[in-house]
């Protein structure tokens, strides 16, 4: 089961948000390209998505950022 997360502070909470396509929309190069934005329900970040693979990869990202926040 993947994970998605947010980068900054972690949260599952995520609302996928528009895909960014109309930011190119003269290249047809780009229009196989979109990026997928999520909105952070714990701290308003609009970002990609961080993606673990499993719940425990996420754990530990989670362990990491707190550490290094000291
Ligand atoms: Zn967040």
């Amino acid at each position: 089961m993947k994970i998605k997360a947010c980068s900054r502070c972690g949260s599952r909470k995520l609302t996928l948000m528009e895909m960014e396509r109309e930011s190119y929309p003269h290249s047809e190069l780009m229009n196989n390209i979109v990026a997928v934005k999520y909105l952070c329900g714990d701290c308003a970040l609009v970002d990609e998505a961080v993606v673990f693979n499993s719940e425990e990869e996420w754990r530990r990202f989670l362990e990491t950022r707190n550490q290094s926040r000291i």
